[in-house]
């Protein structure tokens, strides 16, 4: 449950590092000075460093990324784009992770898939401590847990609060994906989106035309099932806004 979840107090204290080794910054030791003030120790081993820095930011993040289709398939597609799928569940977060270290290890003399990485996190709680203001360009919702009763509609990871923390890690001009084979939670999503003052809905026309949509329909583990059972996808995107000048 939630409290053994790890997360940094902010984002410059993430350390990237051990998701994305291949983007990790060369650095002499001593530019490593401790984060923290240095506390009286025996052992200086003990004493917080400064996170390895990365060379790029993390900018697409897919929520809740479930077995990690939408990333291995997202990967090839933006290679110089730094992408994270966050999962609540330990053994799904677990198989995401043996998963990239796999496709690494067959690509051995390409960077590919050394641009995704896959965290345990609970999205509804923390994003904003691993991503800065503007950070991230695209945040997908693919196949949300519906929570059809309406006692249970809290915990969707759509609502008027989690809307604004996504509107908070995404820069002008970011978009939201989301996509859902249930009618009803495809309008809540809608709803709620097109309520809130930081996102505007993109047009059928560009929606069609991103590769991503497509990638989305055909290469989540959700969207596969779908398929077989011959079930419609609701797709909507969400541009986010400009902040009003005040
Ligand atoms: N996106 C994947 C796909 O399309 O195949 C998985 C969809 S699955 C129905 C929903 C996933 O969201 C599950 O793997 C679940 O564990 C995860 N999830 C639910 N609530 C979450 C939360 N608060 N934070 C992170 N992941 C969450």
């Amino acid at each position: 449950s939630d409290h053994r979840l790890i997360y940094p107090p902010h984002p410059d204290q993430m350390d990237w590092s051990s998701l994305y080794p291949d983007y990790v910054v060369d650095e002499p030791q001593d530019q490593q000075s401790p984060a923290a003030p240095e506390t009286p120790s025996d052992n200086n081993d003990s004493a917080p460093l400064k996170p390895k820095r990365i060379s790029k930011d993390v900018e697409v993040a897919d929520i809740g990324c479930g077995f990690g289709g939408l990333l291995v398939a997202l990967a090839p597609l933006m290679p110089d784009t730094l992408i994270l799928g966050l999962e609540i569940r330990v053994s799904v977060t677990q198989f995401v992770e043996d998963r990239i270290k796999a496709l690494r290890a067959q690509n051995p003399d390409s960077r590919l898939y050394r641009n995704v990485g896959v965290l345990r996190a609970n999205t509804m709680k923390f994003l904003p401590n691993f991503f800065r203001k503007g950070q991230l360009t695209k945040v997908f919702i693919c196949f949300p847990d519906p929570h059809f009763k309406a006692r249970k509609h809290k915990q969707r990871i759509v609502s008027t609060t989690l809307n604004s923390e996504y509107a908070y890690v995404l820069r002008p001009g970011g978009i939201v994906y989301t996509i859902t084979d249930v009618l009803d939670l495809h309008e809540w999503m809608v709803q709620h989106f097109n309520a809130h003052p930081s996102f505007e809905r993109v047009g059928e026309e560009e929606q069609e035309a991103d590769p991503c949509v497509g990638i989305m329909r055909t290469e989540t583990e959700e969207g596969k099932k779908v398929e077989r059972h011959k079930g419609q996808k609701y797709v909507a995107l969400f541009r986010r806004l400009e902040d009003p000048a005040w």
